[in-house]
């Protein structure tokens, strides 16, 4: 499991050089997104694997266990419990493909053992595809515009967990985080059941 101490609270990166500080070199010159953002393990090994399964082996009991594992994590963080949790909207063609969106499986996982209520007020526009063959700047394009917040979404003021299974550029991220602060919630926090590294 990743260990919190040795990463960066904004986009949970390694520190690098400068370990005594909270943030990263990057986060010091740019504004973040979300007050914290983090991931329970490195995209590798028995970590991975589970994400595929549940992914792509059909294998959506998985997540039972993954929202676990995100809730150690969660405690460990001491963040504060959040009055909503938004998974990350999958894709309609994934979406009518799979009959699930992972993310919002291990949400739900999560939201059951930190007691938090769990509502996908995140859309992506249509006209999505699956974004595995594009390259990173290709797929910061496409992000670009690819979420809206639904309406009477009520997260204004409220404390906002969003979810995802893997953090990988962290585009998919940084673009739900920007429609959401368009309805003032009080923090944006973000966790994710992978980090890649890039
Ligand atoms: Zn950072």
């Amino acid at each position: 499991m990743l260990n919190p101490q040795d990463r960066c609270q904004y986009c949970f990166g390694e520190k690098n050089f400068r370990p005594h500080l909270k943030i990263c070199q990057k986060c010091l010159k740019s504004e973040p997104l979300f007050h914290r953002l983090a991931a329970v393990f490195e995209y590798a090994g028995p970590a991975a694997t589970l994400v595929k399964h549940l992914k792509y082996a059909n294998q959506s009991y998985l997540a039972e266990g993954m929202g676990a594992f995100l809730a150690y994590q969660f405690y460990q963080l001491k963040w504060p419990v959040p009055d909503l949790i938004i998974p990350v909207p999958l894709s309609l063609t994934h979406h009518f493909s799979r009959g699930y969106n992972q993310a919002e499986l291990i949400a739900m996982a999560l939201g059951k053992i930190i007691g938090s209520p769990v509502k996908q007020v995140l859309k992506r526009k249509s006209g999505d595809f699956s974004q595995t063959a594009l390259d990173r700047s290709q797929r910061e394009r496409l992000e670009g515009s690819a979420f809206f917040v639904k309406k009477n979404a009520a997260i204004q003021d409220r404390t906002i967990l969003v979810i995802d299974d893997v953090l990988t550029t962290g585009t998919t991220l940084k673009r739900c985080a920007e429609v959401l602060w368009e309805e003032a919630p009080k923090s944006l926090y973000g966790l994710t059941f992978c980090r890649a590294t890039e």
